[in-house]
């Protein structure tokens, strides 16, 4: 058997276990490794990468729109999360604590930070005082840690990766205003940058985030069909405000609570992007966000080989100064093929080949991750080549994982229609809803689907609820999530 094939037999194929496809493809493309410590993953040098271009992009976005970055304790007194109800009550079950240090009992334990509402919510008490300290616009890149029984690698981890933004307003327009602001920021972040299309809309109570008035989400699609929310921006009205104290002067001398915001992504983007992206030969990068774009492989004979990797390490210094993140893989001692599998495992969107008959005619090959599609370019316009197919990579992933969401997104009237359709199909579910928490909890006792939010531009509108059949409230996409 060649070295090749035993190669491809190492992954297990997307139709044969999805999660073990999963598993395989993460482990192997050295993205991550488990840690000693239950539920915690060590993220690799190119699985970090990848977060390392999601955060660029993002804290960009975030500075643009007005926000600067800080940096708050992981540390959180246990009395701050008893100011909230709500809020305590959300996140109790999740919450570690330090409760000895220095070989003495603390006096007060201390929670490792699930969230930071609570620590930028007595923050905020100290530094607003009036109207002119409004808005309030700060972000945080942190770790966060949250219990969690069931992990998986990125999507659900005991410490994971994020940022938070926490934003102070003085009425509830400017709030909302900021809420959907960001909402906007990482749906144009998501699609644009990682290729995946998103439903935006607004959480049903039972799935909001704890404490909040409002939550907004938006929604993506995986290859097996189950949802992964992407990010959230929530409005939290007055209620942190009134917990820790937020106040200000307005302009009138009168004293008013603020209206508060919370939203944010994190690492779970990487699970995202690979469970969209993916396929049965390993990753497939977003070439925004890939730690390297293009891989450069010198072929031929070893009595060429001299010249041809003279003119790859002239391309390669081209492509660098164009802001491309290019390697070359000049080894002499591994095939070829071997090298176009293992690129391909780990998702390097675009393979430039180079051999002596390409030299001779002036020009190389380009080979797309997505498509497999190979063109022949000019050596003298390769910024401009390279560049062209990785726009257009971006374009061909986002359209297929739009066409599959497409395709796997259907409309039910009835439980009955619903419970059938998730045993012989996978996918997002259109439905009715009539809005009370008894007939949501039936969907998902009886078929697993949570709902994933209110959409904004539902394809169409459901009238009755798919569980009671009474008159419905709002038109609701439910799927199964990660
Ligand atoms: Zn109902």
């Amino acid at each position: 058997m060649s070295k090749d094939k035993a190669f491809v037999t190492e992954i297990t194929p997307q139709s044969e276990d999805f999660s073990r496809w999963y598993i395989d493809v993460i482990k192997k493309a050295e993205l991550m490794d488990y840690s000693p410590v239950r539920g915690c993953i060590v993220f690799r040098p190119e699985g970090y990468e990848l977060w390392e271009n999601i955060q660029k992009d993002l804290d960009r976005r975030f500075k643009e729109t007005g926000h600067r970055n800080a940096y708050f304790p992981l540390f959180i007194p246990e009395s701050f999360f008893q100011k909230e109800k709500e809020h305590v009550e959300g996140f109790n079950p999740e919450l570690p604590f330090v409760t000895e240090a220095g070989g003495e009992p603390l006096e007060e334990k201390l929670a490792i930070r699930p969230t930071s509402e609570t620590m930028f919510g007595h923050m905020y008490a100290k530094w607003i005082n009036s109207y002119r300290d409004l808005p309030m616009l700060i972000n945080q890149w942190a770790n966060v840690v949250r219990w969690e029984k069931r992990t998986l690698p990125f999507l659900r981890t005991s410490e994971f990766l994020w940022q938070e933004g926490h934003t102070a307003h003085e009425d509830e327009a400017d709030a909302r205003r900021e809420t959907m602001q960001m909402l906007d920021v990482y749906t144009e972040f998501v699609e644009s940058v990682l290729a995946i299309p998103v439903i935006r809309g607004q959480k049903t109570p039972s799935e909001r985030f704890a404490g909040a008035v409002d939550t907004y989400s938006i929604e993506a699609m995986m290859k097996d069909g189950r949802a992964v929310q992407a990010g959230t921006s929530h409005y939290l009205g007055t209620k942190f405000a009134v917990a820790f104290d937020i106040k200000y002067l307005d302009r009138e001398n009168t004293q008013q609570y603020c209206h508060t915001t919370s939203w944010g992504v994190s690492t779970r983007l990487i699970g995202a992007l690979i469970m969209v992206h993916g396929d049965d030969r390993g990753l497939v990068m977003p070439p925004k966000v890939a730690p390297t774009q293009v891989v450069m492989i010198p072929i031929g004979p070893p009595k060429t080989r001299e010249v041809v990797i003279g003119k790859t390490d002239d391309l390669f210094a081209q492509l660098k100064a164009a802001g491309v993140r290019v390697r070359v893989d000049d080894r002499a001692d591994v095939s070829p093929g071997w090298k176009f599998n293992e690129y391909e495992m780990r998702g390097i969107p675009l393979r430039l080949e180079l051999g002596p008959r390409d030299l001779e005619n002036g020009q190389c090959v380009l080979v797309s991750r997505v498509t497999g599609e190979k063109k022949s370019v000019p050596l003298d316009n390769i910024v401009v080549e390279v560049q062209a197919m990785l726009e257009q990579i971006h374009a061909e992933m986002f359209d297929r994982a739009k066409s599959f969401r497409e395709e796997n997104f259907f409309s039910v009237d009835t439980l009955d229609e619903f419970k059938s359709a998730m045993e012989e199909r996978r996918g997002f579910a259109l439905a009715g809803w009539c809005g009370s928490d008894a007939c949501e909890t039936q969907v998902k006792t009886e078929t697993g689907a949570t709902s994933r939010n209110i959409p904004f531009e539902p394809s169409e509108t459901k009238t009755k609820c798919l569980v009671c059949g009474e008159e419905s409230k709002h038109t609701v996409v439910f799927a199964r999530a990660y």
